[in-house]
């Protein structure tokens, strides 16, 4: 047998290096084995609706078998146009300013377009003010696109919620843009007017670019307002993103979008670019964007699955309860999106590596949540779950999940 000389080894992109996503990572292939080994798993490490038995609406459905054999072609690299007509109408109407479809790019989901527009964005060595805890595409796709996420903390005690003055001291000659995730993934914080106004106020003084990510924008709790940033910015550019995935529960369908906002003089350069960038890849799946215009304008089908009686506003309430009974758990109470976040306290905090307990909580309980450290955060005694399972299941989880916890405690 001959073996392959040393200097025939793949290399791999030296950057990957620094790049981490452990919601599919290292956790989610030991429980792929375990499954093999036939175990039984609870997963709540990927906010995938379909997954928890939810289907896309049939509107949407309807849309795309009606249109399925127009969908051929390949589409303008922007999307189709009346994908695009309807999300600017949309967004229009939301006071998004300039909200043209020539501004509108359709993206094969929000993660492309995120990709996409920083690497329109970046030089190397450009600084970007992401949030942590942070979805964390947002800092892999940086550092994927030779720039440096500079992290600005979203404070645990303070309702998961950023400070504008921690925010404009990060400011350097480098930064280029302020990425804003409302409602946040992972911690559920949707943030109040002010405080957006505040950092608009500062993207405008230091000519960054806002990089909002509103895709749970209609995944609200309680008494949760999303305010949309765009209004707020008026002619600062702001780049917007959302799509079908959990508003409309349809990710696997591939389709997001992006409206960029702001005087044309100051976004003509970024226009081109991502117009470059678009073209390069074609464009987006098609099937998926003959239901954007049934999405956006269709009735809402969102707000009655987070209002009491609601699958989603039941399983928060059990992830409450259980967090409020448990000994060993603090939780900033999600406002929107699709996820908690919870603490470790008292005696099982001790000593506490959220990853290392993880992967015992998966051997010893049969359950899979996601390491908090996952989200770019400096400290390790989180942990994320979905919401997307009925409140009978996530009520067993929390006995497993404390069960596991009581034993360090005692240990
Ligand atoms: N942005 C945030 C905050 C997310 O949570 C996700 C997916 O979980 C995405 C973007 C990616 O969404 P898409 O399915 O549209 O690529």
């Amino acid at each position: 047998m001959s073996s392959l000389p040393p200097s025939a080894k793949l290399a791999t992109r030296e950057r990957l290096s620094e790049v981490r996503y452990e919601i599919r990572g290292e956790l989610a292939r030991r429980a792929r084995e375990l499954e093999a080994q036939g175990r039984k798993l609870i997963k709540l490490n990927i906010g995938n609706p379909g997954a928890f038995g939810f289907r896309a609406p049939a509107h949407l459905q309807k849309a795309i078998i009606g249109d399925i054999d127009h969908t051929d072609p390949y589409t303008h690299q922007q999307g189709l146009p009346a994908a695009r007509e309807a999300v600017a109408a949309a967004y229009a109407a939301r006071g998004t300013p300039h909200a043209h479809p020539d501004r509108v790019f359709i993206g094969n989901g929000v993660s492309e377009l995120i990709d996409l527009s920083l690497r329109a964005l970046l030089n190397p060595g450009d600084e970007v003010l992401v949030p942590s805890p942070d979805y964390p595409l947002w800092s892999a796709a940086t550092i994927l696109n030779d720039g440096r996420p500079v992290y600005y903390r979203c404070d645990p005690d303070n309702d998961f919620l950023p400070d504008p003055n921690e925010i404009e001291q990060l400011v350097s000659s480098r930064t280029r843009a302020i990425v804003l995730i409302n409602p946040n993934n992972p911690t559920g914080a949707t943030y109040p007017r002010e405080l957006l106004e505040r950092i608009v106020a500062i993207a405008a003084k230091h000519h960054l670019l806002l990089m909002v990510d509103e895709i749970y924008d209609q995944v609200l709790y309680d008494d949760a307002k999303f305010e949309p940033v765009a209004p707020l910015a008026g002619d600062h550019p702001c780049i917007t993103f959302s799509g079908l995935s959990k508003v409309h529960r349809a990710c696997g369908w591939r389709v997001g979008w992006s409206v960029l906002s702001g005087d044309i003089e100051r976004v003509r350069e970024f226009l081109h670019a991502m117009d470059l960038l678009s073209a390069l890849r074609l464009c987006a799946n098609v099937p998926g964007q003959y239901a954007v215009a049934a999405a956006v304008n269709g009735p809402d089908t969102i707000s009655a699955l987070c209002a009491p009686g609601g699958r989603l506003y039941e399983t928060r309430r059990a992830v409450i309860d259980a967090c409020e009974a448990s000994d060993h758990l603090e939780l900033v109470r999600p406002a929107g999106a699709l996820y908690a976040f919870p603490a470790v306290v008292g005696d099982a905090a001790r000593g506490f590596d959220d990853h290392a307990f993880a992967l015992e909580l998966m051997e010893s309980e049969g359950v899979l949540v996601v390491p908090g450290s996952s989200f770019n955060v400096p400290y390790r005694h989180h942990f994320r779950v979905t919401l997307l399972p009925e409140a009978a299941v996530m009520r067993d989880v929390f006995a497993r999940i404390d069960r596991a916890l009581a034993r360090r405690a005692e240990a």
